[in-house]
């Protein structure tokens, strides 16, 4: 989260607006709420230049609600979907639509242990199927898309949970994006679906209504009650990036510090190893390990003695991972290279 964004929800914590009321106090069902929702739905729209007839919904369920979400609203009479496997989090998400549909793996690098994304060439897209998903950016495996899949006239769904805001979108180029909101947008609780018109209208009858996109659009996504904390927070998180330059700022930023994570990893002669190939390389997502795995829990708890922490690699990879999302300032990146060098230099003789 960024710091002046906390401050400002501190300071207005306990008196919202003038009203006597903490944010917490205030019903969602009122105008106040709702003006807030617009509002977080508008910051948003202009963030992203999201073109008229795509819908902006703030869903419940985070990212891995929407890996049921997407066929039960998106298939139609179609019985299948095409799906691009490059790592943990695109691997969950076509292992639970294999509930709903045949899935059909268009395009994967399992082979080579996900230390790429497949390439736009080695693609078999069916364009009979509903839609084409893939995952832009894998925080487990640390492989970021740096092209857009072109899936033809089959609908494009991305999960953006991790890259979400951190560089300009041409949205046309999609049928749905989603994102869970506790990565790049800062307060876990809500997902960002950002749909095209033109697919509402194929969600199967058994979509509970809370989870059909077209009517939690008609409701402006107020058919239930959302967590109207964290829209708050999301909202004065948006207002803060285009006051920082917008998502074409962060988009240098992310060059900018994921290239000096990278330099680090790669100058240090073999004492990390990012098993990544170089042009496939998140941005968001450093992940690498140490030539001598034992010495990687030393790492942690050194790092952590220095004030870097959450850096522990995914369950499923082990290894390090620096996650730098939107809110990390430059000095975060600086503080753990200059630890990294520091470590490499006292266990030289662990190359
Ligand atoms: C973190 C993450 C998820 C899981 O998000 P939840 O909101 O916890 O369900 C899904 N996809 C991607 C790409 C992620 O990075």
């Amino acid at each position: 989260m960024p710091a002046a964004v906390l401050e400002q929800a501190q300071h207005e914590f306990l008196d919202w607006n003038g009203r006597g009321l903490s944010m917490l106090e205030i019903p969602f069902t009122g105008d106040e709420f709702k003006g807030i929702m617009h509002r977080a739905q508008g910051n948003l729209r202009a963030l992203l230049k999201v073109p008229d007839n795509y819908r902006i919904l703030f869903m419940h369920g985070g990212a891995s609600a929407q890996f049921s979400l997407v066929p039960l609203n998106l298939l139609g009479n179609a019985k299948c979907a095409d799906y691009l496997e490059s790592g943990y989090w695109s691997w969950r998400a076509l292992t639970e639509a294999r509930r709903y549909c045949t899935i059909s793996v268009a395009g994967s690098s399992r082979d080579s242990d996900f230390d790429r994304v497949p390439s736009q060439d080695e693609l078999h897209l069916d364009p009979g199927t509903a839609y084409c998903h893939y995952t832009s950016n894998e925080t487990a495996n640390g492989v970021q898309f740096h092209y857009v899949p072109d899936s033809g006239e089959v609908p494009l769904v991305a999960d953006m949970t991790s890259d979400f805001l951190s560089q300009p979108l041409d949205i046309s180029r999609y049928g749905m994006i989603y994102a869970s909101s506790q990565k790049n947008i800062g307060p876990a609780g809500f997902t960002v679906v950002i749909v095209r018109e033109d697919l509402f209208g194929r969600a199967h009858p058994a979509t509970p209504v809370v989870f059909d996109y077209r009517l939690q659009s008609d409701a402006n996504s107020l058919l239930n009650t959302p967590v109207t904390f964290s829209v708050y927070l999301a909202d004065l998180v948006f207002q803060w990036l285009a006051e920082m330059g917008g998502v074409a700022a962060m988009e240098q930023n992310s060059l900018r510090r994921s290239r000096q994570l990278y330099q680090a990893i790669d100058g240090s002669g073999g004492f990390y190893r990012c098993p990544v190939q170089p042009l496939q390389r998140s941005r968001v997502s450093i992940c690498f390990t140490l030539a001598d795995a034992m010495l990687t829990q030393l790492f942690l708890s050194k790092a952590a003695q220095h004030g870097l922490i959450n850096l522990k690699g995914h369950k499923m990879t082990g290894g390090i991972r620096a996650s730098i999302y939107n809110a990390m300032p430059d000095e975060g990146v600086t503080v753990l290279t200059a630890f990294m060098r520091q470590f490499a230099e006292d266990h030289a003789s662990h190359v």
